[in-house]
């Protein structure tokens, strides 16, 4: 049977051919890797399926090569594939990384970038070495196996397998066969065919692998002396053949952290989660007693292509006595740590598992509730100790922390909020909460923010620059979540201090958020205060006449306290929804028509000359109008919000003029 490649894997495949990928030689730990998961799922069949039985003690993995023939061959005895599964398992690269992959291919079209191992291409990269690779494989329990062969340029053949390849006796399995391609200068395939070459790859890449990864090697050994020998006798020596089992095999996660080198966990990670670059933080412990396990968890330093795509599976690889028993079990993660990769391993789960038992076992929740706990703690730490590698972190994966808040409805702020970082409009640099509160004038008693599409955007709007001229700091919102967070935390816990002979005490308390853009908020002093409820006494005429023009667009017209000179009007929002979550409503994908709208309050500054001009145009109503509905307009311009009618705008300020 004969078949070609789809286009895009094709792009895929010449693209890892040619490329100049330095870490070519990972093809090794990419098909070892795959044989383990191949007895893994042989292991966990005779577990749950009393028809199928293996010999646990003969699961390995071996690795062959032949120097003259230029092969290289990694067998398993797993569970093997069958004809179709060959076809649509190595057929076709459609990992849902391909898009992804894409994607990135073409924005950095000629660049020597390592998108093949940020990608995990698997089986595939077989091709960086070899011209040709023959797959040979026996699915346990079929009686025939098969081949397939591909040059890895346009399509590939799958036929029965050859006498002699796989078909003894339940001879069920696989064989990938490299053929290499030649060795060049800047292209050394040789180094692949030696003992040493092959040994040192798999200490470096595949040291952890579950199962022995065997191979034939060269041993030497003093022969026996024999009877007659004289005086002058000189030992001889001899080569012989052993089986040896190159990698460690102690699951990594099992070891004590001062065992094992950080140089290893890395490796381990990268292997293990298909990741190009080193976790940010590792995070390893063990717990004994009424519930024994070992856990070994990896934060990583770059979000996963696909983490915000509804594809993405959170989870934790769950073992039980060195078989896993599910790659991703998502009972072990809170969704706002559904970055964290990694292991737990403990003798006590049961394996007689089903979906529904797992979720409702007492002792996988008590593993949660501890796995949850050091995740926070290391990230408090990371935050403490390393703050810059701490903001790196916050870039990637902040945005899932602040929806832990939003989809509890605020109930997990306790634990979170102290983990989230913003950009201080008054430092301009990424602050907690607490450094906000920390830094709060005395007479300050809310934590201020404001919510916008970019930080340049939001700073420029009247209403921070007015909390700013007032000395209050304000926290700028530029992520979608961040205000509909807000919603449901309504405050920001504070502990109580205690009091020492240099430091006054301070008692626990719950801090108000307020978006500074709001109508009802007052940032003004007492005076500016007095001055304001003056003028909206004074102008009550204007002010309600002007309500009327703008009839349907604000539920009221007002003197602003505390506007800054420059500005002669605002919008502010009352009420639950501001602007810019009325905005961000609306730009959601279908979103309808009558999507909720902020109820908006056109707010004047009394000390900005436009002000005398609406007091003179009192009178005439058509002025008024025409006042009232560009100065609305141009305020919503300034604070970047979309205007209802642009051409109207436009005629308007013709008109003026
Ligand atoms: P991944 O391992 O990430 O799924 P690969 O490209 O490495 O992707 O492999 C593709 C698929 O081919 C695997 O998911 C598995 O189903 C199958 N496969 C590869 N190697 C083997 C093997 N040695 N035994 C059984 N199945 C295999
Ligand atoms: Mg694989």
């Amino acid at each position: 049977m004969q078949q070609q490649f789809k286009t895009e894997s094709k792009k895929l495949l010449s693209l890892m051919i040619n490329s100049i990928y330095t870490n070519k030689e990972i093809f090794l730990r990419e098909l070892i890797s795959n044989a383990s998961d191949a007895i893994d799922k042989l292991q966990f069949e005779s577990l749950t399926n009393p028809d199928v039985k293996v010999d646990q003690d003969s699961l390995a993995i071996s690795l062959s090569f032949d120097k003259d023939a230029r092969t290289i061959t990694v067998s398993d005895n797993g569970i093997g594939m069958t004809e179709e599964e060959l076809d649509q398992n190595l057929g076709t690269i459609a990992h849902s990384g391909s898009q992804a992959f894409k994607e990135a291919n073409a924005e950095h079209q000629g660049k020597d970038v390592d998108i093949i191992g940020q990608f995990g291409v698997g089986f595939y990269s077989a091709f960086m070495v070899s011209d040709r690779v023959r797959v040979v494989s026996r699915k346990y329990g079929a009686d025939q196996a098969f081949a397939w062969e591909s040059d890895g340029l346009e399509g590939y053949s799958i036929d029965p397998a050859q006498p002699g390849e796989r078909d003894g006796q339940g001879d069920h399995g696989t064989d990938v066969v490299l053929y290499l391609r030649e060795s060049t200068e800047n292209d050394n395939t040789d180094q692949f065919l030696s003992e040493w070459g092959l040994k040192d790859l798999v200490r470096k890449y595949s040291n952890y692998v579950r199962h022995p990864v065997q191979m034939m090697v060269t041993k030497s050994r003093q022969k026996p002396k024999p009877e007659d020998a004289g005086d002058d006798y000189k030992p001889e020596y001899e080569d012989y053949q052993e089986l040896e089992t190159v990698n460690s095999m102690k699951p990594i996660w099992q070891k004590q952290r001062s065992e094992v080198e950080d140089a290893d966990y890395n490796e381990f990670y990268k292997s293990t989660f298909h990741d190009w670059a080193d976790p940010a933080r590792t995070i390893s412990f063990h717990t004994e007693g009424a519930l024994t396990y070992d856990a070994l968890l990896f934060v990583p330093s770059q979000a996963p292509f696909d983490l915000y795509s509804k594809d993405y599976e959170k989870g934790l690889a769950l073992y039980s006595d060195n078989v896993l028993i599910q790659e991703k079990c998502s009972d072990l993660l809170p969704d706002y740590y559904n970055f964290v990769r990694g292991i737990v391993d403990s003798p006590d789960v049961k394996l007689n598992i089903s979906r529904e038992t797992l979720q409702q076992n007492s002792q996988l929740r008590a593993i949660a509730r501890n796995v949850e706990k050091r995740i926070h703690s290391e990230l408090q730490r990371m935050l403490k100790n390393d703050r810059s590698k701490y903001e790196d972190f916050f870039k990637n994966f902040g945005r899932g922390l602040k929806f832990g808040i939003y989809s509890s409805y605020g109930s997990k702020a306790s634990d979170l909020a102290d983990l989230l970082l913003f950009w201080s409009a008054k430092e301009q640099k990424l602050v907690t909460f607490k450094e906000y509160v920390d830094a709060m004038p005395e007479a300050q008693d809310k934590i201020y923010y404001a919510s916008g599409e970019s930080r340049e955007l939001v700073a420029q709007t009247p209403a921070v620059k007015g909390a700013l001229a007032h000395g209050y700091d304000v926290l700028v919102c530029t992520e979608d979540v961040d205000e509909f967070m807000f919603q449901f935390m309504r405050s920001y816990h504070v502990d109580a201090v205690a009091g020492d002979s240099e430091h006054k005490g301070t008692d626990a308390r719950d801090i108000d958020l307020a978006n500074v853009s709001d109508a009802n908020l007052d940032l003004a002093t007492e005076d500016e205060k007095k001055a304001a409820e003056q003028a909206n006494e004074d102008n009550k005429d204007l002010l309600a006449s002007l309500k009327d023009d703008l009839d349907g667009k604000v539920t009221d017209v007002k003197v602003a306290a505390s506007l800054d000179e420059d500005t002669p009007a605002t919008v502010s929002s009352e009420g639950p929804l501001s602007l810019d979550m009325e905005r961000r409503l609306a730009e959601q994908p279908g979103a309808p028509e009558d999507a909720p709208k902020a109820q908006r309050v056109l707010m004047l500054n009394p000390k900005h000359p436009v002000f005398g001009k609406l007091q003179a145009a009192k009178d005439d109503e058509e002025k008024l109008k025409l006042y009232g509905s560009i100065l609305y307009d141009q305020a919503l311009l300034v604070q970047g919000l979309p205007i209802g009618d642009p051409v109207e705008f436009a005629k308007n300020v013709t008109k003026l003029m």
